[in-house]
């Protein structure tokens, strides 16, 4: 089967610095891979490439078989959940969500239709009339989610979603982000440094060194079968 996302021989460099050298990786339609590595490996410049808000140096990406590499954010069939939720704080929940619909010229009925739908499968119906700054963080960051979830996407970019929230919440978000996979079926790719986040959600994880992948393998293996020293002491047991 074709590839939902393939990342073709990805190069990024910043200046004379490479960020990224040479990655490749092929995720499968509803796949939940998690790129996992410390601060400052690599994680988030190879998602915004994938959401087109950096230019790669060289190589390529595809989305669904379509070269997608000098394509505009837009354009890429992707939906982004940032760390910091990027709410419109003059605008209401629902406002918030069906913004980006309404730009794009959708049929009122058809954007009601997707923000009760979000709203529903996120649990902020009651919500729909508040503005962000009357919302607790994780309520923000469903709403967030749920501006992705109203463009019908193929593809969900989560950056570090949960880190500014509380153990208890990240906790509770993190279920409810595994429930969300598991009803939409849609491929994900989910930047973390958390290692239980990874362990709990992925379907397979890479595990990133300086723009690297050292290792790309479901949870299981990379935790008792790390290929190296570096992934046994980020996440294996020592072998
Ligand atoms: P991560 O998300 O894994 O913490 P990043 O992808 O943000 O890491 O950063 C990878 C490396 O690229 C880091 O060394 C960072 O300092 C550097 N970097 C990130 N963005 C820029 C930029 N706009 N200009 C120069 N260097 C950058
Ligand atoms: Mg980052």
């Amino acid at each position: 089967m074709q590839p939902s996302v393939s990342i073709r021989d990805l190069s990024l460099n910043f200046g004379n610095v490479k960020v990224l050298e040479h990655l490749n990786l092929d995720i499968a339609q509803g796949e939940f891979i998690v790129l996992l590595g410390p601060s400052g490996c690599g994680k988030s410049t190879l998602l915004n490439c994938v959401a087109g808000l950096l230019d790669v140096s060289d190589g390529q990406i595809f989305i669904n078989g379509k070269n997608v590499t000098w394509l505009e954010p837009k354009d890429r069939g992707i939906g982004m959940v940032f760390q910091s939720y990027a709410l419109y704080p003059q605008m209401s929940v629902e406002k918030n969500l069906s913004f980006g619909l309404r730009v794009a010229g959708m049929p009122k009925d058809e954007i009601n239709r997707r923000v009760q739908r979000a709203a529903e499968i996120l649990q902020i119906q009651p919500l729909l009339q508040r503005k962000p700054a009357n919302l607790s963080g994780g309520q923000r960051q469903r709403v967030a989610i749920g501006r992705a979830l109203v463009r019908d996407v193929d593809v969900f970019l989560f950056d570090e979603p949960l880190s500014n929230l509380d153990a208890k919440l990240r906790s509770d978000l993190r279920v409810e982000i595994k429930r969300l996979h598991q009803r939409l079926k849609n491929t994900m790719i989910y930047v973390t440094h958390d290692q239980i986040e990874a362990l709990t959600l992925a379907d397979r994880i890479a595990i990133m060194k300086n723009g690297v992948i050292q290792q790309l393998a479901d949870p299981h293996t990379i935790y008792n079968k790390p290929v190296n020293l570096y992934v046994a002491g980020f996440i294996g047991s020592p072998s």
